[in-house]
């Protein structure tokens, strides 16, 4: 079978540290002709509904994207934070929308520990965190990145992250995330495919890396995202040789934020390498 080329299984909405409403984001799609979308939010399926009524909506209209529902887990291994998509889940099973609500709950305490460390450090950190707060996003350093660059504290979020946000920084907080083997099983457990993402961007060795990967494997991970909006020539080789290694299906990613980002655009024409089982197929199967 054919695989087509425009497909992104990586995006965030506004649910999220998007900027772009759901709805919004479908309409971009369609603007690019994207084939298959998947929405893979931070730590939410807020989004999903409303992107599936909009890909519904377009498609009776002319072209649509099919939609895929997603979200992008965050969980621990061996102390680092690592990012996990699930596709294809069911977005209304109970056990994963427990597994949500307590990953959003950490978010809010951590992001809660950061204002406190930021106001420590002369900053208003209480009172930015509590204004996100009261929002029903997925929180994310990326929201408290834009507020202290939006009060002027910085000259723009990437900026927060290197200055005060970033691991080792004096706003950081950490959070005791859930184990890799619970996240893949949850992903599982709602009928999904488990998917690594953006592998190379862990700074793990190369012995690191394949010892992840092989973890994720053993407890069940179906992909690993191969084709990357942004990444090295040396990195996309690396990333192609572990899903080959360890059997993993391909994934396509933007993990698009927003538009005007020119290295992350949304739904980029990506082609997988040689010897690399789409994860389409799967998708196929189960979204028929
Ligand atoms: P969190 O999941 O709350 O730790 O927030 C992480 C989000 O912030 C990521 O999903 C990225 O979108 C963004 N992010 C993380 N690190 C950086 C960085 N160094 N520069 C810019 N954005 C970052
Ligand atoms: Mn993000
Ligand atoms: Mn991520
Ligand atoms: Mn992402």
């Amino acid at each position: 079978m054919s695989t087509p080329e425009r497909i992104d299984l990586h995006v965030h909405s506004h649910c999220s540290d998007g900027t772009l409403a759901p709805a919004a984001l479908v309409a971009l799609a369609v603007q690019r002709e994207v084939q298959w979308l998947a929405l893979t939010d931070h730590d939410t399926v807020a989004g999903c509904a409303e992107a599936a009524s909009a890909c519904a909506a377009a498609a009776s209209s002319g072209f649509a994207p099919r939609f895929v529902p997603g979200t992008e887990l965050t969980c621990d291994w061996h102390g680092r934070e690592i990012h996990v998509v699930g596709l294809a889940i069911d977005t209304a099973q109970a056990a994963m929308a427990t597994h949500l609500d307590g990953l959003r709950a950490l978010r809010r305490s951590r992001l809660q520990e950061m204002g406190r460390r930021l106001q420590s450090a002369g900053l208003p950190g209480e009172t930015l965190v509590a204004t996100i707060l009261a929002q029903p996003t997925s929180a994310t350093r990326m929201h408290l990145a834009r507020s202290l660059a939006a009060a002027g504290h910085v000259s723009d979020p990437e900026e927060a992250f290197e200055r005060w946000l970033k691991r080792g920084r004096p706003g950081y907080a950490p959070a005791q995330w859930p184990t890799l083997a619970a996240t893949v099983a949850a992903i599982g457990t709602a009928g999904g495919l488990a998917v690594l993402a953006h592998a190379q961007r862990y700074q793990l060795s190369g012995g690191g890396l394949r010892d992840l990967v092989a973890h994720f494997r053993e407890c069940g991970g179906h992909g690993i995202e191969v084709s990357l909006a942004g990444v090295s020539p040396g990195d996309a080789d690396r990333l192609a040789s572990l899903a080959r290694r360890f059997d993993l299906a391909g994934s396509v990613a933007s993990d698009f934020h927003a538009p005007g980002l020119p290295w992350r655009p949304l739904g980029r024409f990506a082609k997988l390498p040689d010897g690399i089982r789409p994860i389409l197929d799967e998708l196929r199967r189960r979204l028929p």
